[in-house]
C-alpha cells in the first residue's frame, strides 16, 4: 500500500479523498494556490505546499508544479479528484516518468475513452448504442450543416473536448446553424483551448442515467449499478439519485453489460462512469465516459456500502477487487444535492465571500461532504461548490424526507446558497413522482416568474434579513455610545452575526 498520497485538487473532493487516505493510514499531502492557503483541505492534510497564484493554469493545472511537490515530499501516488487535471492524459504520463503511481486509468485508456468522439467510436465497435450523429470532429461547418439537414433538426453541437455543459448549442432549424456553430466553437476554444466540434441528434427530454464501473488490473470489471442525474440546470447535474425509478432489473443488466464491455474494450482500469441518455421507451444511448471519480459518487457509496475512493487506491496499488458483480446488491435509496455558493435570485451568479456562520445538518441517514468552514472566505476563482449533502433511506420517500429535514437544518450566512432551490424541488409533485427529464428543471425555472420568491419558500430567510437590520441598528447605537464616551463591552464587530444566528435559531425552534 502507498505511504503518502498527494491530492492534486481542492475543496470538498480533496477533503473526501483525504479522509479515505487517513482511514487507510496513509499520509496526505495537499497543494494549494494563494487564495486557498486557509482552505479546509489544507487544514486537514498532514503536509501542504503552495503551488502558485489563484488562476488554475498557474497552480492546480500545472503538472510540473504538482510532480515537483510530489517528489519533494516523497509521495508514492497522486490522486487527481475530479476536474482540473483528472482527465488530462499528460498527468498519468508525467507520473509514470517520475516513478509515481497515478490513481486512475492509464493514459491510453483515458484517451481511448475520455474523448467524446473516440468514446463514441469505441462504443460503436463494441455494440453499445450511441446517439445518432458524427463520430469524428467536423472541421468544416458546411459539412456539419449538411449532416444536420440529413438527420433533421433539432441537433446538438458539442465540443470534442467538452465538459461541464460548455461548448454545447441546440440548433432547432437551418437559420440558427451558423450563429450556433460560431458560439459553440468560440466557447469551446475559451474553455478548453480546443475549438473542434461534432454533432449529435438532439433527443427531446431524455433521462440522464449513468453506470458506475470499477475495473482492477487483473481483468475483473464490475458494474455498481446506475445513478439517475436527470435534474439538471443548463446541462449541469444538480440532484443525483440511485436507484433510478425507471430502471428495471433487465435494463440495469443491459446497461451494466454495455458499460463493462466498453471498459474492457478500452483497457480501462480503476473507477469510471459510463453516461447514457434514456428515452421514453427506455432505449439507452451512450453519451460519454468520465474517466475519473464523479462528483456524485457518494450516491453509489450509500446504496452499495462501498468506499469508492478506498477502492480506487487499492486498485492503483494493484490489489484485486474483492467482490464480483453478482454479489453487489444495492440497498435502499440515496440522493445527493450539490450546495453551491450562488445566488438563485440573480441568475445563479456565483456568490463568493466570507462565511459568517454555518450549521451542518446531521442525524439519521445524512452525510455531508463538506469543503468549507465558518470564517473561511469562498474565493471567486473556482467552481463555487461548497459541499454535497447526501441522504440515505429505506425508500425514496424516506430519503426525500430526510433530505428535506437536513436542508431545513442547513444554514449558512454571509454568502448566498442554492439550498432554497432544493427545498422547492423536493416538494414538486413531478419530482416526487419521479416524472423528470433533463429539461425538467430548466422548464420549472422558466415558469417561475420570480425565482427569488418562489424558490426560497423557507420563511427564515425573511427573518434573517429582519435580524440583520435590527443588528445593524443596534451596532449603530453602540457605535454612537462609544464615540460619545459611553462604556462598551468590546467585541462589537462580532455582534451582528450573533444576532443573526440567534434569529435563525429561534426560527428553527418555532418550526413544526
Ligand atoms: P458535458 O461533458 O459537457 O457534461 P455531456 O455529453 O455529458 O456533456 O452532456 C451533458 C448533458 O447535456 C446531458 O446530461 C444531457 O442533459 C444533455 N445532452 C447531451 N447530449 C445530448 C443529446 N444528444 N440530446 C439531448 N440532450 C443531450
Amino acid at each position: 500500500m502507498f505511504r503518502k498520497i498527494l491530492i492534486a485538487n481542492r475543496g470538498e473532493i480533496a477533503v473526501r479523498i483525504l479522509r479515505a487516505c487517513h482511514e487507510l493510514g496513509i499520509r496526505c499531502v495537499a497543494v494549494f494556490s494563494d487564495v486557498d492557503r486557509k482552505s479546509l483541505h489544507v487544514r486537514l492534510a498532514d503536509e501542504a505546499y503552495p503551488i502558485g497564484p489563484a488562476p488554475s493554469r498557474e497552480s492546480y493545472l500545472s503538472i510540473e508544479k504538482i510532480i515537483d511537490v510530489a517528489r519533494r515530499s516523497g509521495c508514492d501516488a497522486i490522486h487527481p479528484g475530479y476536474g482540473f487535471l483528472a482527465e488530462n492524459a499528460a498527468l498519468p504520463r508525467a507520473c509514470t516518468e517520475a516513478g509515481i503511481t497515478f490513481i486512475g486509468p492509464g493514459a491510453e485508456a483515458m484517451e481511448a475513452l475520455g474523448s467524446k468522439t473516440a468514446g463514441r467510436q469505441l462504443a460503436r465497435r463494441c455494440d453499445v448504442p450511441t446517439v445518432p450523429g458524427a463520430n469524428d470532429p467536423i472541421e468544416n461547418p458546411d459539412d456539419a450543416q449538411a449532416l444536420s439537414q440529413n438527420m433533421g433538426f433539432p441537433v446538438l453541437l458539442k465540443a470534442v473536448a467538452g465538459g461541464g455543459g460548455k461548448g454545447m448549442r441546440v440548433v432547432t432549424c437551418d437559420a440558427e446553424f451558423r450563429p450556433a456553430w460560431r458560439d459553440a466553437s468560440s466557447e469551446a476554444l475559451n474553455a478548453f483551448g480546443d475549438a473542434r466540434l461534432y454533432l449529435e441528434k438532439y433527443l427531446e427530454k431524455p433521462r440522464h442515467i449513468e453506470i458506475q464501473i470499477l475495473a482492477d488490473a487483473h481483468g475483473r470489471v464490475v458494474s455498481l449499478g446506475e445513478r439517475e442525474c436527470s435534474v439538471q440546470r443548463r446541462h449541469q447535474k444538480v440532484i443525483e439519485e440511485a436507484p433510478s425509478l425507471v430502471v428495471t432489473p433487465e435494463l440495469r443488466k443491459k446497461m451494466g453489460d454495455a458499460a463493462v464491455r466498453l471498459a474492457r474494450a478500452g483497457g480501462y482500469v480503476n473507477a469510471g462512469t459510463v453516461e447514457f441518455l434514456v428515452d421514453a421507451h427506455l432505449n439507452f444511448y451512450f453519451l460519454e465516459v468520465n474517466t475519473r471519480l464523479q462528483v456524485e459518487h457518494p450516491v453509489t457509496e450509500q446504496v452499495t456500502g462501498l468506499d469508492l475512493v478506498k477502492l480506487q487506491i487499492a486498485i492503483a496499488a494493484d490489489h484485486r477487487l474483492p467482490f464480483a458483480w453478482e454479489t453487489i446488491t444495492p440497498r435502499g435509496h440515496a440522493m445527493e444535492v450539490r450546495l453551491y455558493a450562488e445566488d438563485p435570485d440573480n441568475k445563479f451568479f456565483p456568490s463568493p465571500g466570507k462565511i459568517l456562520s454555518c450549521h451542518a445538518p446531521s442525524g439519521p441517514g445524512i452525510r455531508l461532504d463538506e469543503g468549507v468552514y465558518e470564517g473561511w472566505t469562498v474565493p471567486m476563482d473556482y467552481d463555487p461548490l461548497l459541499s454535497k449533502l447526501i441522504a440515505w433511506g429505506n425508500s425514496r420517500e424516506e430519503t426525500i424526507a430526510r433530505l428535506r429535514r437536513a436542508l431545513g437544518e442547513y444554514t449558512v450566512t454571509g454568502i448566498k446558497t442554492n439550498a432554497g432551490l432544493f427545498r422547492r424541488i423536493l416538494a414538486e409533485p413531478d419530482f416526487l413522482r419521479g416524472e423528470i427529464h433533463t429539461k425538467w428543471l430548466d422548464e420549472l425555472l422558466q415558469r417561475s416568474s420570480s425565482v427569488a420568491r418562489s424558490f426560497d419558500e423557507d420563511p427564515k430567510t425573511d427573518h434573517a434579513a429582519d435580524a440583520a437590520a435590527i443588528a445593524a441598528a443596534l451596532w449603530q447605537t453602540n457605535f454612537s455610545e462609544k464615540s460619545s464616551g459611553q462604556p462598551s463591552s468590546g467585541q462589537e464587530s462580532c455582534r451582528p452575526s450573533r444576532w443573526k444566528q440567534e434569529g435563525r435559531r429561534q426560527q428553527l425552534d418555532r418550526r413544526p
